[in-house]
């Protein structure tokens, strides 16, 4: 319980950053320099203005030199991010597996807001996260059993790490394939674009992160839900459903953080 609540304190911090990517990856402006500044008046902000959420509710959501409003995705990123990392240490409990699982929530929650709003799937987080998920599966198994059994029906015996590979591989390339085509497919029939190659690589991230059960079961909760709320949001919002681009990446995003904890399999 020690672990988890420092968890929650370390996700804070984590958060925070996941702030500043969001803000400026998509921009392409260093994540590192220059230091924290207020985006409306570009006042630097001092460390104890810039403490996670705590400072947010201080200062009433405003800046304190120029009184523009910051926007509540700061505080909710980092709040976010805290309560992920407090499950994954509470559930998991300490260890390299809490660490992994960590991890894929900071990504996943940099993308989803990232994706909802620039509409833009960074491949730092993306590509980075798939590479990062291949190395993990080495020391943290993919309990997925799909490459297993391929394995034994093509008569080879991997050991354990380089099974869980499999299962990372397998689960990134199947998936990642499966949107691939169906993008590929509705531009031949609708002639426009359904979905971006970013989507793609993000389902590959979560499939090398899970396997592919949990990567397939992504792909379903995140396409109903995102079908049937983006279209009542075209519906209520009166937005042309012609133009309106749904951020159908925050949609898989959220899902791919839930599915962790609802799929029994991964968490083990
Ligand atoms: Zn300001």
């Amino acid at each position: 319980m020690l672990e988890a609540a420092l968890a929650f304190l370390f996700g804070l911090l984590i958060g925070s950053f996941l702030n500043v990517c969001i803000h400026r990856i998509p921009r392409d402006l260093s994540v590192v320099r220059p230091r924290s500044h207020c985006i409306a008046c570009e006042h630097p902000i001092a460390w104890y203005d810039n403490v996670p959420v705590l400072s947010y509710l201080l200062l009433g959501g405003r800046c304190r030199y120029c009184q523009a409003r910051i926007s509540a995705r700061y505080p909710a990123v980092e709040l976010l991010t805290a309560v992920y990392f407090f499950l994954c240490f509470w559930r998991l409990g300490p260890g390299i597996a809490a660490i992994k699982l960590s991890l894929y929530g900071a990504l996943l929650i940099g993308l989803t807001f990232v994706d909802l709003e620039r509409r833009i799937l960074p491949d730092e987080f993306t590509l980075g996260g798939l590479a990062a998920a291949l190395v993990l599966a080495w020391f943290v198994p993919v309990k997925d059993g799909i490459a297993e059994i391929l394995l034994w029906m093509a008569g080879q015996h991997w050991g354990p790490e380089a099974t869980s590979l499999a299962e990372s591989v397998l689960g990134a390339a199947l998936p990642g394939f499966l949107l691939w085509f169906g993008g590929w497919l509705y531009l031949k029939v609708r002639h426009r674009e359904g979905l971006g190659l970013g989507d793609v690589k993000l389902i590959a991230m979560v499939g090398a992160f899970l396997g592919l059960h949990g990567a397939l079961l992504t792909l379903i909760v995140g396409s109903l839900s995102g079908s049937v709320i983006g279209y009542a949001y075209i519906r209520i919002a009166h937005k042309d459903p012609a133009t309106y681009e749904l951020p159908f990446g925050t949609f898989l995003g959220i899902a791919a953080l839930v599915v962790p904890f609802i799929s029994g399999g991964v968490l083990g």
